[in-house]
């Protein structure tokens, strides 16, 4: 008999580790980083520390905004009740459309932004929300380091390239947590990943593609510099742009990188794991 309830409460104790495993661990001590599926647009989690970095917001149009209906339930269900910090990569509808819808619901602490797009007139109109008055804004004028919780965060401002395209302009963050890399360019074309690799970058074992897999980024010099296991495209399924072009899905075959897409493949959470992520679902 004691055998047999020794057994039992084994299988339990099993059970609810291999199928509630993730629930389990209290998400408070929880290293993680999530590009979240919100179609044709960029939200990136960092989770450490019981603390949450949100770099983008998804995209809003009239019709859909993905930052109420998409990015805050999945903050809700996912145990996250405040961002710590929220950087915008650049002001497009498709990375900061989102903001407002998440500032109605979940307390944001602080705002980080490229001083380039101050006086922007979609960065005007978005800071302008009522939701977002008394939020602190940043305006980062240089790179910056920043610690929160577990998580390094480099943040770099790459010199304008005398075009009048947002996506120049992006900024740019390296996450480190644990000893594992990821970066994330924005929509930087090829000519500023030219910029960003004569500061110096380290390999990163995550690379979020820029431009949504573009054709015009992610070079194939970035990808010698960053060395990446695995790339992600943050897509919308059936997008009219195209994205992820085959030019850049040639480049990653040929460099033998894993591709993960949001259209595909959903939300992924991936964890540090010795210097690389481990895809938890
Ligand atoms: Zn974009």
């Amino acid at each position: 008999m004691i055998d047999r309830f020794k057994l039992g409460a084994g299988l339990v104790i099993f059970a609810s580790v291999g199928i509630f495993g993730s629930q389990a661990i209290p998400w408070s001590h929880v290293n993680s980083l999530s590009f979240l599926s919100v179609g044709q647009g960029d939200a990136t989690l960092v989770r450490s520390e019981g603390k949450a970095i949100l770099i983008d917001g998804g995209p809003a149009t009239p019709s859909f905004d993905a930052g109420a209906r998409l990015v805050v339930p999945w903050l809700k269900r996912t145990g996250v009740r405040q961002i710590d910090l929220f950087v915008v990569t650049h002001p497009d509808q498709d990375h900061v459309g989102g903001l407002p819808g998440i500032a109605r619901q979940i307390p944001i602490r602080e705002i980080v932004i490229r001083d380039d797009f101050r006086s922007h007139p979609v960065w005007q109109a978005v800071s302008s929300e009522p939701a977002l008055r008394g939020v602190p804004i940043t305006y980062l004028k240089q790179g910056r380091t920043r610690k929160i919780g577990e998580a390094n965060l480099t943040f770099w401002v790459l010199p304008a390239l005398g075009t009048k395209d947002d996506n120049d302009l992006s900024l740019v963050t390296l996450i480190e947590i644990a000893g594992s890399r990821a970066l994330l360019t924005g929509d930087l074309p090829s000519t500023g990943e030219q910029a960003l690799i004569r500061k110096g970058l380290p390999p990163a074992s995550l690379l979020k593609l820029g431009h949504h897999g573009s054709s015009t980024s992610t070079s194939v010099e970035l990808l010698e510099v960053i060395q990446p296991e695995t790339a992600i495209a943050s897509v919308g399924a059936t997008n009219n742009y195209g994205h992820p072009a085959w030019q850049t899905l040639q480049r990653l075959r040929r460099a033998g990188i894993r591709l993960k897409r949001t259209d595909r493949d959903g939300t992924l959470t991936f964890v540090p794991n010795y210097g690389r992520w481990t895809l938890s679902r």
